[in-house]
Parts: structure tokens; C-alpha cells; sequence
């Protein structure tokens, strides 16, 4: 069984980033290579987005100092230019410059998307969410497979912070990025993300980025202060974002840059794939491209409802790995259509104890591979 490495880590940023960066700098190099790749694929020329980059790590130092300089830590650490990390933590909103000509800097609105690219702009998921009326524990379980690159299996790691001044977390990251995907901290808060794609996104490449707000969330000590990181300035670009907490709430906001649609559970479950489920005006857009979304959650959901008696942790790991539509399925492999260097998978399958303040994690598809038990408290 392939393991998730852990990395633990303490209260000063750039000493948190050097560790970081000295820990992984054959995983960062590759992920700065497979993004530049991408992006030059669709059209963006790496040194134009790695140019770009300055401009990025000059936003990100304008946000958030303590941000930044973890960043910066990364980047010496691993030995790579601050520009490059910088594009692996702007790797989310820079996806919408694959369009843009050569010349275009990162702060120009981007050209209209093709339905044929949809699905390769953003990270595909299916996440859920379970209350205490219905867990085996009374406590909150909230989790998702991760559908992304086939190529970042084995390119990510789950960061332990541990401090004195702001809430200890574990998350889960690509090598490089800073600010994580998927986690829990220490006061009860949980994070699971899916990508959206709107008809809104890229127009304005101004605002911070995703990766800044999950490490946000990381940051926050209640579910107010969480809210606040997704909904207190515009985005760049649409996501979801399922929030839970230990004490018995979950919200699941879908954003798009300058809307959000809220979402809470029914009859104790939630769950969310890659699509708008509330219609407010705004155009959802990956179904068309990706349109394994439009059964995965409402299916996901389905089965946790047939369930006999509580929904544990054994139930949820068989549910992640179930196989409707292979491979694009909740467990998802790699398509036989799918162009090498952009096949897609299940990178990772997260289940979060929000109560026990566990992440039980699997490196790949769950079906290839077991759950690691990965505790708060080290
Ligand atoms: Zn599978």
C-alpha cells in the first residue's frame, strides 16, 4: 500500500515553508512541470506564465505577508524561483489563462471557453457530507474523492501544523502549494472543495487565490470566520467549498466570482459533485464537458440514503469506491480516451472525523489502495 507522507510542521511561516520545500523538492519540481505543461498545452507559453508569476507572488505578499513568506520558504527550500512557486499556488486561477495570447499579462480578462476544454480546466470531485442524526459516533463525517491529474498521484502530502497562536491543522496538498485542498482543524472545522466552471470565471484574475482562502479556512476558529474566507471579497474563479463542523453543521457554499448559492444538508446527508445545483442566473458550465458530475453526487447520495443503520466509516470508504459509469466513475480511473499527460483519476480519497479530528486518507483510487488513519495530534 503506497502511504500519503506526513509533514509536520510549527508556528513560523518560513521555516514551516524551508522544511517544506527541503522535504519535497523532486514532488515541487515535477508540479511546477506538469502545471507549465498544461498551460502550455492550452496555448500559455511557460515563460509568459512564469513571468507571470512575479505578478503573482507580489498579490499573494499584498494579502497575506505570512502567506507569502511560507512561500517564499518553499521556494528556497526546494531550490526553485519564488515565480514558480508562486504559479503552483496561483495553479487554480491561472488554469483560465490557457487561452490568453502571449503577450496578455495574468491580469487580463481571458478569452471565451470552447465546451471541449471544460473538463480539462479543473479538478473533478464528489464530496459528501453526514450529521450527527445519522453518523454511528453523533459526530459530524464529511469526505470526497479528489478527481484530478493522473500524473499528481504520488505529488502530494498532508501537512500537520501545529502552534501556538492559531488553530493546529492537518491538510492535504499538492508539493508546493501552500495553502492545501482538503482538511480539518483544531476547532472543529472541515473543508472539502470541487471545482465549478461558470460562464463568470477569469474575467478578473485580481482577487486572492483559491489555494490562499482553503489555508484561510485552516486559519479560522469558527464556522463565521470560515464563511468569511470564501464570501468576503469576489474570487477569480468558481468553486465549492463543503464546510463542516464538529458540532453538527455543515454549509456547502457554491461560488461562482461575484455569486454564491448555499446548500445544507436534508434528512442529515449532503453531498456535491462538479455542477451549480441552485440555479441563480449563472451559467454552470463543466457538465458539458464533464458530464459524470450529473450523477455522481445525486448517486453518491442515493446510496448513502439505502444504507442499513448508521453511516460509518466502512460504509463511506465502500461508497467511494463504487464503480457506476467506470471509469468515470466516483472512484475514478483513467479513460482510454483521455490524450496521455492528461488522464484523470481519483489522486486521493479523503474521509474527515471532524469530531475525533482524524483524516483517514488513500493515495490513488480507494479501490487500489487502503485508508491511512492520519490524527490531528500527532
Ligand atoms: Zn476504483
Amino acid at each position: 500500500m503506497s502511504e500519503l507522507q506526513i509533514l509536520n510542521l510549527g508556528a513560523d511561516p518560513h521555516e514551516r515553508g524551508l522544511v517544506h520545500g527541503r522535504t519535497f523538492p523532486d514532488q515541487i519540481r515535477e508540479n511546477v512541470e506538469i502545471y507549465l505543461n498544461r498551460f502550455e498545452m492550452a496555448g500559455s507559453p511557460r515563460d509568459s506564465v512564469v513571468q507571470g508569476g512575479h505578478d503573482w507572488a507580489r498579490r499573494i505578499m499584498a494579502f497575506d505577508e505570512e502567506y507569502a513568506i511560507e512561500m517564499a520558504g518553499v521556494a528556497e527550500g526546494s531550490g526553485l524561483p519564488l515565480e514558480q512557486i508562486a504559479v503552483l499556488n496561483a495553479r487554480y486561477e491561472l488554469t483560465y489563462l490557457s487561452t490568453l495570447s502571449e503577450s496578455m499579462a495574468a491580469m487580463t480578462p481571458v478569452a471565451p471557453v470552447t465546451p471541449t476544454e471544460l473538463e480539462d480546466r479543473t479538478d473533478g470531485c464528489t464530496a459528501f457530507a453526514a450529521l450527527p442524526e445519522v453518523t454511528h459516533d453523533g459526530g459530524t463525517m464529511i469526505g470526497q474523492n479528489w478527481d484530478w491529474l493522473a500524473d499528481l498521484r504520488g505529488q502530494c502530502f498532508v501537512m500537520r501544523v501545529t502552534r501556538p497562536d492559531r488553530p493546529n491543522f492537518i491538510c492535504l496538498t499538492q508539493a508546493g502549494i501552500v495553502g492545501g485542498m482538503i482538511g480539518l482543524n483544531e476547532t472543529g472545522l472541515g473543508l472539502c472543495v470541487n471545482g465549478l466552471i461558470s460562464d463568470q470565471d477569469g474575467k478578473d484574475l485580481t482577487q486572492r487565490p483559491f489555494h490562499m482562502r482553503v489555508r484561510d479556512i485552516m486559519n479560522a476558529r469558527n464556522m463565521n470566520e470560515a464563511l468569511k474566507a470564501i464570501l468576503s471579497t469576489d474570487r477569480n474563479t468558481s468553486g465549492n467549498f463543503l464546510l463542516g463542523h464538529a458540532d453538527g453543521e455543515v454549509i456547502d457554499v457554491e461560488t461562482a466570482p461575484q455569486a454564491a448559492n448555499y446548500l445544507y444538508p436534508t434528512d442529515g446527508l449532503l453531498t456535491h459533485a462538479n455542477h451549480f445545483e441552485v440555479w441563480n442566473g449563472i451559467k454552470s458550465m463543466l457538465e458539458v464537458g464533464g458530464p459524470s458530475t450529473l450523477y455522481r453526487s445525486q448517486r453518491l447520495r442515493r446510496l448513502l440514503e439505502q444504507r442499513n443503520g448508521p453511516v460509518d466509516l466502512a460504509l463511506v470508504q465502500r461508497l467511494l469506491t463504487d464503480h457506476f459509469a467506470h471509469p468515470y466513475a466516483i472512484c475514478r480511473h483513467e479513460g482510454d480516451d483521455e490524450p496521455m499527460g492528461n488522464k484523470k483519476l481519483t489522486v486521493a480519497s479523503v474521509i474527515l472525523s471532524l469530531n475525533d479530528q482524524v483524516m483517514y486518507a488513500s493515495d490513488g483510487p480507494p479501490c487500489e489502495n487502503g485508508y491511512q488513519r492520519i490524527p490531528l495530534a500527532a
